[in-house]
Parts: C-alpha cells; sequence; structure tokens
C-alpha cells in the first residue's frame, strides 16, 4: 500500500520570545508526527517584517534544540520566499479571484464596527492594473467551507459572510500570512497541521486559497490555547512564561498537562529526555480537551 508520509510542521513567528503557549501547539506537532513516525520541519514565519524582532530567530531554534526538538533538514524563512508568493498571487489573479483595495484604514475601522469586521467590499469590481497603493484581497465567493478537525470536530464558514474578502498582500508590499501559510504547507508537502486554535478560523480562508490554486488539502489538528485566568489569550502579559533553559522540564510538563495526556507530577522533576519518553509512549490524541 502506498500510503502518503506524514509531514508536520511547526511554524513560530519570530516576534519575541517563545512562550507557553507556542510550546504546547509545538509539543502536540511534533509528538503526533512521531507517533505517525512522520517527518517533522521547522519553518520560520518571518514574512512580517515589520513585526520580527530582532534576534528572535536564533532564539526560537536554541530553545526548541535545547528542549529537545529534532526536525527534519533546515529550517525554512519565509522571509526568503517572497517569489513563490508572488507567482500563487499571479495565479489567482489569472483565476480573477484578487482585486486591489485602497481603503483606509480609517475606512475599514468605521465598516469594522458596522459589519463586525467583515470587508464591505467597496473595492471588490476595482481592475488591474491599478496605479494608485494598494492593498491585494482575495475575492471570496458564497460557499461555505467545512473541514473536520482532529480535535475539534466539524467547522464551518460562510465566507462571504463570516469573513469577506480578505487581503493577502498588504498596502505595504509585504505578503499576508494567509497567503504565505497556504504555499509552504503546500510546497513542503505538509500533510498535518497542527497548531493552536486560535487559527482555527483561518482555516477556511486557507482551505478557500488551496482550492483556488489545485493544492492538497492537509489534515487539520487544533489544540486549545492557554489562557489567562481571566480567560483572554495568553500574550505578552507576566502570565505568559518565557521559555527559559533552566524551565524546560516544568515547561514540558505543563505543555502536556494542557494538552490532557496526564503526566504524573514527578515527571516535572526529571530531565528532558526522560519527559520525551514518556511523552512519545504515552501520546493519545484522544485525550485533548476540546476546551480549555
Ligand atoms: N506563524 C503562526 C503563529 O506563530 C502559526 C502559523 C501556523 O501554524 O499555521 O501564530
Ligand atoms: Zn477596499
Amino acid at each position: 500500500m502506498n500510503q502518503t508520509p506524514y509531514i508536520g510542521r511547526f511554524a513560530p513567528s519570530p516576534t519575541g520570545d517563545l512562550h507557553l503557549g507556542t510550546l504546547i501547539a509545538a509539543v502536540a506537532s511534533y509528538l503526533q508526527a512521531r507517533s505517525q513516525d512522520g517527518q517533522w520541519l521547522l519553518r520560520i514565519e518571518d514574512v512580517d517584517t515589520l513585526r520580527e524582532v530582532e534576534g528572535a530567530s536564533d532564539n526560537i531554534l536554541k530553545i526548541l534544540d535545547f528542549y529537545g526538538f529534532e526536525w527534519e533538514g533546515t529550517e525554512v524563512y519565509q522571509s526568503q520566499r517572497t517569489e513563490l508568493y508572488e507567482e500563487a498571487l499571479e495565479q489567482l489573479t489569472q483565476a480573477e479571484l484578487t482585486f486591489p483595495c485602497t481603503c483606509s484604514r480609517k475606512l475599514l475601522r468605521q465598516t469594522a464596527n458596522e459589519l463586525n469586521g467583515i470587508y464591505p467590499g467597496t473595492c471588490r469590481s476595482r481592475a488591474f492594473p491599478f496605479h494608485h497603493e494598494h492593498a491585494i484581497r482575495a475575492r471570496v465567493d458564497g460557499q461555505t467551507i467545512a473541514f473536520e478537525d482532529a480535535v475539534m470536530g466539524n467547522y464551518k464558514q460562510h465566507l462571504a459572510n463570516e469573513c469577506g474578502d480578505f487581503v493577502i498582500r498588504r498596502r505595504d508590499g509585504l505578503f499576508a500570512y494567509q497567503l504565505a501559510v497556504v504555499v509552504d504547507d503546500e510546497l513542503q508537502g505538509v500533510t498535518e497541521v497542527v497548531r493552536g486554535a486560535d487559527l482555527l478560523d483561518s482555516t477556511p480562508r486557507q482551505i478557500f486559497l488551496q482550492r483556488a490554486l489545485g493544492y492538497r488539502q492537509p489534515n487539520y489538528l487544533h489544540v486549545p490555547l492557554l489562557l489567562e485566568p481571566d480567560g483572554r489569550k495568553l500574550s505578552k502579559s507576566e502570565g505568559a512564561v518565557k521559555l527559559r533553559r533552566d524551565n524546560a522540564a516544568v515547561n514540558l510538563h505543563a505543555a502536556l498537562a494542557h494538552l490532557g495526556q496526564q503526566p504524573p507530577a514527578e515527571l516535572a522533576h526529571t530531565g528532558i529526555d526522560d519527559i520525551w519518553q514518556w511523552a512519545l509512549d504515552n501520546w493519545y490524541i484522544a485525550k485533548i480537551p476540546r476546551h480549555n
């Protein structure tokens, strides 16, 4: 039987230090890949060069290495792949699925209040070439995009009503995450996307682009987010534990616990190798909670 090999990936953005929330996604995608004898790739999502923090990429690599992650080959940097994104954009434009958008931030903010953040379609009928500064949006249609998430179950979104035409290249010329991630996952042959549930509602947009570009659709598994005690997403606030070398065992243990794997308490006081050994022997995606 010729089964497609499992290819997973972890795709952090170098916008700061790694924290426990990111570690949870890394641990889940790593264990899932290892448990399927799959490959695990590392991609640095530095497409948004303006948000990049100096030195963050290197720190991420060092910490992942110290925490015991082993990735296949060398890591890929989105900042070096602009030409590939250009090609995909060109293909979408040929298919008449893009348009130039000149809406100001102010206008978008106004309509966001009225329309729940959904783009009002102001520039939809504009054609290329367009000579003023502009963003480029993908023109969505009236379909509902549904997929089965390995943890979250069935998820669907009516793109036009719930999302609207979305930006794939920004006004400043930088490509948007939504396009870059789709191109990279396809070109790297990624078959399984395991990541935080904050990206669950981006997935239909990504599936829309995959279909428009004739790409394969990977399987998806979104893990519950680590939240602040008051329910907000964990961010740079004090609750976000920065990953350091001296708290590796405790953090790996906490990540496994958050993922519902019920690691024995004493494991937090052992070494990194012992934790990984236990985790590989005891990894069950059925134990991952659907909610936080
Ligand atoms: N770079 C994204 C982030 O750090 C993750 C993208 C993905 O896994 O698709 O939030
Ligand atoms: Zn517009």
